[in-house]
């Protein structure tokens, strides 16, 4: 395709469309928050990174080299309140939980470039309060760290919120700081909590400044995204913001401020407080990943997402259409004559694929509208059936098939198999749980089952070699 559309992204920061220019030619770094880990991932969370994910693989299908830093806050106060109500420590709690959210992410199709973690980077962290503490934006109060609001004049000019009504407050931590509105950088030990040693004591990283230190660690100074749901706005992108651009000395910090609509059940924002988690691995369990995907792109990224088994079971009936082409369209190619003679009609359905195409472009341009770049991949999938099925020509199958594959990239309705490396690993066990039983085997002399293993492996293929001790195998191919 030639001349692309200009990419436009909506701004939080300035409530604009803005032309997507990179900071460095090339290169998008972008961070999107991720979880706390005090429970399974939930729908909410899956709506808002696989979002981010179709931003960072269109950006990819455009050209750009996309960092993409997804981090995981492995301590905070609901995980040390989880660890205290279910009697097992912090760490395994947390443990348990990034094992899950990793492994629904991948699922997902969902993989950041890097998912750091708070408890590896405390080092650096403190690093960052001294240095805020040293240009007079932060002070210490009875063994914990607060950010000084009052000293950054731009403060509240994310989320337009200045007032603090509504806003509860713990009565010994308010007594703590200057001004309502400073946040805590560091939060000073108690009895029980887990802790690590700084200038001012024993004591644990407050939530946000977590997410300027690992940003700057992964993708330098300034990003060019920083996302994450709109739940997050205030007080945790604020707080980012205020505390990064005054420890940085760069302003602005982020150049663009994405963020999704919430995920909503019947109404109410998915949420672990209200409790009415739908949870992703329940989820993945009555329905496909690119099920789900298929229906999270369904809505703009900063709509509103309400969620409903029915609206799945529709996006199954389409994403199973989009896919059977995709398949079909990919054996067509191979088995389709290469024959380049081609009739008027034809050329007419190649005009039509072709305005599909730049379709979809032009609206996942337009600030990644994904809902309409999905109608044209929904009429590209009705061509197929209607035209190009039957007709078995080579030229426009190919062409369909540009368009298809650069949009099942985006969205994901037939997600690429996992290179067989885990199939590998499986098959490496398999072989060595085989020569550890044969071992075991003429260990007690039974001779004759333990060469049927031999000889059942290598009818297989697979050659085992005895030297010494030692048993090692080899794959004939
Ligand atoms: P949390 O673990 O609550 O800090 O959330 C991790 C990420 O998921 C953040 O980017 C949140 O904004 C996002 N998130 C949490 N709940 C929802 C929801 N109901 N809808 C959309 N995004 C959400
Ligand atoms: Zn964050």
């Amino acid at each position: 395709m030639s001349n692309l559309p200009q990419i436009k992204v909506f701004n939080t920061a300035t409530k604009k469309l803005e032309n997507f220019e990179t900071v460095l030619p090339g290169i998008v770094r972008m961070y999107v928050c991720g979880p706390t880990v005090y429970d399974r991932s939930h729908l909410g969370h899956a709506r808002t990174y696989i979002a981010f994910d179709a931003v960072k693989k269109y950006l990819i299908l455009r050209g750009y080299d996309v960092v993409h830093v997804q981090n995981i806050t492995d301590i905070d106060d609901k995980i040390i309140k989880r660890a205290q109500e279910t009697g097992i420590s912090w760490s395994e709690v947390a443990e348990k939980n990034i094992k899950s959210y990793l492994d629904v992410l991948k699922k997902l199709g969902v993989q950041p470039t890097v998912s750091p973690r708070v408890t590896y980077h405390v080092g650096e962290i403190i690093e960052a309060i001294e240095k805020l503490i040293e240009k007079g934006y932060a002070y210490e109060s009875n063994g914990s760290v607060y950010f000084d609001v009052s000293k950054y004049e731009h403060y509240g000019e994310l989320s337009g919120r200045r007032s603090i009504e509504s806003w509860r407050q713990e009565e010994d931590v308010l007594k703590e700081k200057r001004n309502p509105f400073d946040f805590a950088l560091w939060k000073k030990m108690k009895e029980g909590e887990p802790h690590w040693s700084s200038p001012w004591g024993e004591g644990r990283p407050g939530w946000h400044i977590e997410c300027s230190v690992m940003s700057s660690r992964y993708l330098g100074i300034p990003i060019d995204i920083h996302a994450g749901g709109g739940d997050l706005i205030f007080p945790h992108h604020e707080n980012e913001k205020a505390q990064s651009e005054a420890l940085f000395g760069v302003r602005p910090w982020v150049k663009y401020w994405m963020h999704t609509g919430m995920l909503t059940i019947k109404g109410e924002k998915m949420s672990k407080s209200l409790g009415n988690m739908v949870y992703i691995d329940e989820v993945l369990d009555r329905w496909s990943p690119e099920v789900i995907r298929t229906w999270v792109l369904s809505s703009h990224y900063r709509s509103q997402l309400e969620f409903n088994e029915d609206a799945l079971q529709q996006y199954e009936a389409n994403q199973q259409r989009i896919s059977t082409a995709y398949r079909e369209l990919k054996n067509l190619i191979k088995e389709a004559q290469q024959d380049f003679r081609l009739e008027d009609k034809d050329i007419a359905t190649m005009r039509e694929i072709e305005k599909l195409h730049n379709d979809f472009h032009e609206a996942m341009s337009e600030d990644f509208n994904t809902p309409l770049a999905f109608r044209s991949v929904m009429k590209a999938t009705d061509i197929f059936y209607s035209k190009v099925k039957e007709g078995k020509s080579f030229a426009i199958a190919i062409q369909l098939w540009m368009f298809l594959n650069e949009a099942n990239y985006v969205f994901g309705f037939v997600l690429q198999e996992e290179p067989s490396s885990r199939d590998d690993e499986r098959f490496r066990q398999l072989i060595e749980l085989l020569i550890a039983v044969r071992k075991n085997l003429r260990e007690k002399g039974i001779y004759d089952l333990a060469d049927g293993i031999r000889r059942s492996l290598a009818q297989l293929g697979i050659e085992l070699q005895d030297s010494g001790l030692e048993t090692k195998y080899i794959v004939r191919k």
